[in-house]
């Protein structure tokens, strides 16, 4: 029994002997172990302040370089028309011409955004008054010169006796290179920042309302940013196809460009599938077919009709208004423009009165009459004006007194006090300094 009870404390013994070892081993290995892993955690909360740092500082010496960028870019701002010689005029398809325009002054030119336009001033034989239109740039920033791409614009066939456009076509049959012409520094609000976040874009144009998609597509894809950009663009056939041979090359160098060419109107030399994608025009059933997803930004350009029909079908398909941006060449109708409400809460509905101060005229308006420019035109009181679509800015006039409201929305910056006549019309009686 004695022995028993000896063996007993002996094995109790050396079993407190070895928990306390245990012990002392396993709270030694958790001090270890507590050490490493602060230490580790030291070491990568260590590594990424350095890299938030050196992520601050990159930002940083980014926006500083940005800033003077910036600052270099107003410098080389101009104000009013700058004389441009025309490098070179290329016939790029029936009736459209690319003009590649070098500053006279041989200074450098500022960089615009893509899908921004010029204004030009033409003395064209003839008239007795300087045309004034605007253009957009059909290419991204280039260090030597400025490009447009302009389409003669065709007498309607249905009214007989009508000539084609005078601006277009004193371009496309006059201009010559080597001659001198009045340009504005780029402008307007049709456009894609680059800077500010990389959503994938949808750029939809029929006929010559390819000049922008162009620009904002080189401008993308030479940037090198990755994000998808769909182009979808319609013409009759390749007779009309613009810068064919350039999407071509840009699809086959970029994996993220995906090149949608719709003819509806494919000619018997016309191939499917290397001429073009599909023979239909351009139209949201189509992108239903094509694209992913509606998750994208929208930028559409073409005729009123073109652009009325897909702004229609992308709000159809649930694309929320802030992601599809358009631009009229003129004073086309899209329902989003001509639905926009007026800035005023008592929109005029009856006549007004109104004065037109330098001419020393008054004239009644009424809402048939449209805006204050047409009013002006038909009582014979010159107000310049160029693209009559809000965007150029030229036929901006002071109001002495009273008040506007906007038809449509507008490019153009408006300077309190001012207004843009050609997509104004009154709110009260007006005093214009015109
Ligand atoms: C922001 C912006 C960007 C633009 N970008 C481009 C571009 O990149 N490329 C491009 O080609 N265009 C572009 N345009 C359009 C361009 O500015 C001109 O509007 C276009 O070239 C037509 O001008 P025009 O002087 O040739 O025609 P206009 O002389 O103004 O005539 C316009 C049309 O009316 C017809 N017409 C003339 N008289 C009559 C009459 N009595 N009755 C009925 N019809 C008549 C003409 O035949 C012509 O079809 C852009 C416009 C804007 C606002």
């Amino acid at each position: 029994m004695q022995s028993l009870i000896a063996k007993l404390q002996t094995a109790f013994a050396g079993n407190v002997g070895v928990s306390v070892g245990f012990l002392i081993v396993a709270a030694l290995a958790a001090q270890i172990l507590l050490i490493f892993f602060t230490s580790v955690r030291r070491v990568f909360y260590e590594r990424e302040q350095q890299n938030l740092s050196r992520q601050r500082l990159q930002l940083l010496v980014k926006a500083a370089a940005l800033k003077a960028k910036d600052a270099e870019q107003v410098k080389l701002q101009w104000n009013g028309y700058r004389k441009f010689r025309v490098a070179r005029k290329v016939l790029e398809c029936h009736d459209v011409y690319s003009f590649y325009l070098a500053p006279h002054d041989g200074k450098p030119l500022p960089a615009f955004k893509p899908g921004q336009y010029v204004t030009f001033q033409l003395d064209i034989p003839g008239r007795d008054k300087p045309v004034i239109r605007c253009y957009s740039l059909s290419d991204c920033h280039r260090k030597d010169y400025y490009r447009v791409t302009i389409k003669r614009a065709c007498a309607p066939s249905d009214v007989p006796g009508v000539p084609h456009g005078c601006a277009s076509s004193y371009f496309c049959d006059n201009v010559r290179e080597g001659d001198i012409l009045d340009v504005k520094a780029p402008g307007g609000n049709f456009c894609i920042d680059l800077a500010a976040k990389a959503a994938p874009v949808v750029l939809i144009s029929g006929g010559v309302g390819i000049t922008p998609m162009l620009s904002m597509a080189h401008a993308i894809l030479e940037s090198g940013d990755k994000r998808d950009v769909w182009f979808f663009f319609g013409a009759r056939n390749r007779a009309d196809h613009i810068q064919k041979e350039t999407l071509e090359r840009l699809a086959a160098e970029y994996d993220n460009f995906h090149l949608q060419i719709c003819y509806s109107k494919p000619a018997s030399e016309d191939t499917h599938g290397r001429d073009y994608h599909h023979s239909e025009r351009v139209s949201v059933d189509l992108f239903k077919k094509v694209l992913p997803s509606n998750n994208f930004e929208f930028y559409i350009c073409g005729p009123g009709a073109f652009m009325k029909s897909i702004t229609d079908g992308l709000e159809e398909w649930g694309v929320p208004d802030n992601a599809v941006f358009f631009e009229a060449f003129g004073p086309a109708t899209v329902k989003k423009a001509a639905a926009a409400p007026p800035t005023g809460e008592t929109a005029t509905a009856t006549a007004v009165q109104i004065t037109f101060s330098r001419s020393g005229k008054t004239a009644t308006w009424k809402p048939s009459l449209g805006s204050l420019l047409d009013l002006a035109d038909e009582h014979g009181i010159k107000i310049e004006s160029g693209c009559r679509a809000g965007n150029c800015g030229t036929c901006l006039v002071a109001i002495k007194s009273g008040a506007v409201d906007y038809l449509t929305e507008h490019g153009a910056d408006a300077e309190s006090g001012s207004c843009l006549t050609c997509v104004c019309k009154p709110r009260t009686n007006l005093v214009l300094d015109a």
